[in-house]
């Protein structure tokens, strides 16, 4: 479908609308001349343009604050991109700097007229928050070892450089029908979630001409938010220089196909729930045919949720990296900074942020280990996956996130505490707290998710509520939690939890872990 034929089919949502009057990128052009006038006076409709520069407008939205959003390919910055994330927390972000699921980074109460001096200082060191929200491709994540991980096939980065050059800024890709993520990654243990993301790259091997080649095979249509799907395996395989290629031609079809009246079915899950995966597929072979069949999948028996927590020898024999836990995927600007010190000073020019909103800082050499370990930083964070606090993962909530039904982040370290008080696990146990049913603390895939909902007193009063969902896993392809009958308040979560705990523990048997029992 061309856009004029999008224009002319008059049952498109009023997104679609707009964004067929004025490209989503525009808004950097844009912003110079509003911010001359109060923000008061941009109409509302103007607001979706916002979010392809990164930005939420925060409640209360007369204030003009926004939720600024920074993409970060495969979650690595140098340490003068790393300076200026701190220097911005500090400054404009109340001091804090939140670490997102997407291997991103984000802000919030950041000033309207502060945006364009802000992003003229992101463009200096690299960085940009263009396409970090908006209908178009997302922050592209990857396995947060890549390059340093002794379980990988084979580096990844520079695939995952090439599928962001290929997309980032190109317009045309600025229209689609809403978010596309993409997920390149080569470890055995599914660092990079592939299951729920539109288009997944899984590490596989092929036999051609006589040699074992290593390259991915490729899922598509996975995607969690109100209905989550999971990603179905197409039957191809892709050596690393045809990812982009590959990558461009899905996303062209979802351009062109994916449905545009609805914004709550316009994901490409719901294209390819429609066609059936085997209509995608000779639909992307009809412009690739010399794609070669799916290959061996490397993937092994156990998924490790792109979590890169404690300290661990790399591939680099003689060096480590040091996965620290960060509760709540929060972090102070003074704490971020002694991290940034600490890799200025024994690391090499770099900092990660994996899956779980956690930070990572590579190339510590066995020399400087002990010296390392010995921060006081590490006695104020973790680095050892041990606690539920530590494994643990939440997204915005109701103190700043418009579509919340609930608060998260404040409520649920104190909630971790008390149970991680109480229980001890020898294998991981994944707790997600997410304001809504939107999903962007993945709590579909978690082994006991919590999400924000409406609810009622006894007396029929509104108040916030939660609801729970147990035996979600990315493990052999995929499970989404199932939900459980009722609700809970606040106050009742750390019992209401405790209580799905002990259950646990009381009952397993052979060490199995909570998804399998
Ligand atoms: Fe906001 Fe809902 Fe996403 Fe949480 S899950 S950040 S409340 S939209």
């Amino acid at each position: 479908m061309s856009y004029d034929a999008i224009w002319a089919d008059q049952r498109i949502n009023k997104n679609e609308k707009s964004k067929l009057k004025e490209d989503g990128l525009d808004v950097f052009k844009d912003l110079p001349e509003l911010i001359k006038h109060p923000f008061s006076e941009v109409d509302k409709s103007y607001y979706m343009y916002f979010k392809y520069a990164g930005l939420t407008v925060q409640k209360p939205q007369e204030q003009g604050n926004f939720m600024f959003r920074i993409k970060i390919p495969g979650g690595r910055i140098n340490l003068k991109q790393a300076d200026l994330i701190a220097w911005i927390a500090e400054t404009y972000g109340h001091g804090f700097v939140d670490l997102t699921t997407r291997q991103a980074v984000q802000y919030h109460w950041i000033p309207f007229v502060k945006l364009p001096e802000l992003f003229d200082q992101l463009n200096e060191v690299g960085l940009t928050t263009a396409g970090a929200e908006g209908d178009i491709t997302r922050n592209v994540v990857d396995n947060p070892l890549s390059g340093i991980d002794p379980n990988e096939l084979f580096d990844t980065r520079e695939t995952v450089l090439q599928v962001y050059e290929r997309f980032q800024g190109n317009r045309d890709y600025s229209n689609l029908p809403r978010k596309f993520k993409i997920s390149i990654n080569s470890n055995i243990y599914n660092a990079g979630n592939a299951e729920i993301n539109d288009l997944a790259l899984i590490p596989a091997t092929k036999a051609i001409d006589g040699q074992t080649v290593q390259g991915f095979n490729v899922k598509i249509g996975g995607g969690l938010g109100m209905v989550p799907y999971l990603g179905l395996s197409t039957n191809i395989f892709v050596t690393p220089d045809q990812v982009a290629d590959l990558a461009e031609v899905v996303v062209q079809l979802y351009r062109d196909n994916g449905p545009r009246r609805s914004r709550a079915k316009a994901r490409l899950k719901f294209l390819i729930q429609d066609w059936g995966i085997n209509k995608f597929e000779a639909a992307i072979r009809e412009q690739l045919p010399d794609l070669e069949t799916a290959g061996h999948s490397e993937v092994r028996g156990w998924s490790n949720g792109g979590s890169a927590l404690g300290i661990h020898e790399q591939a680099q024999k003689g060096y480590y990296y040091v996965g620290v836990s960060v509760p709540t995927g929060r972090i102070n600007a003074e704490d971020f900074k002694a991290f940034i010190d600490i890799a200025r000073q024994y690391g090499r020019d770099e900092i990660r942020f994996d899956h779980e909103q956690n930070l990572i800082i590579p190339w510590i050499s066995a020399a400087d280990l002990e010296t390392v370990k010995a921060n006081e930083i590490f006695t104020r964070f973790n680095t050892k996956p041990e606690t539920l606090l530590d494994l643990a993962t939440t997204c915005t909530g109701a103190e700043y996130c418009n579509l919340a039904n609930s608060h998260t982040k404040e409520i649920f370290e104190p909630i971790l505490n008390a149970l991680d008080a109480r229980f001890t696990f020898e294998k991981p146990v994944a707790i997600t707290l997410t304001g809504c049913g939107n999903n962007c603390a993945h709590r579909s895939i978690a082994d006991i998710g919590i999400e924000g909902v409406h609810a009622r007193t006894a007396d029929g009063d509104k108040v916030e509520g939660y609801q729970f969902s147990v035996g979600g896993s990315l493990l052999d392809g995929g499970h989404f939690n199932e939900n459980l009958k009722g609700k809970v308040v606040a106050d009742q979560i750390v019992d209401a939890t405790a209580s799905l705990l002990q259950d646990y523990q009381d009952n397993l048997q052979n060490g199995e872990s909570f998804y399998e029992y």
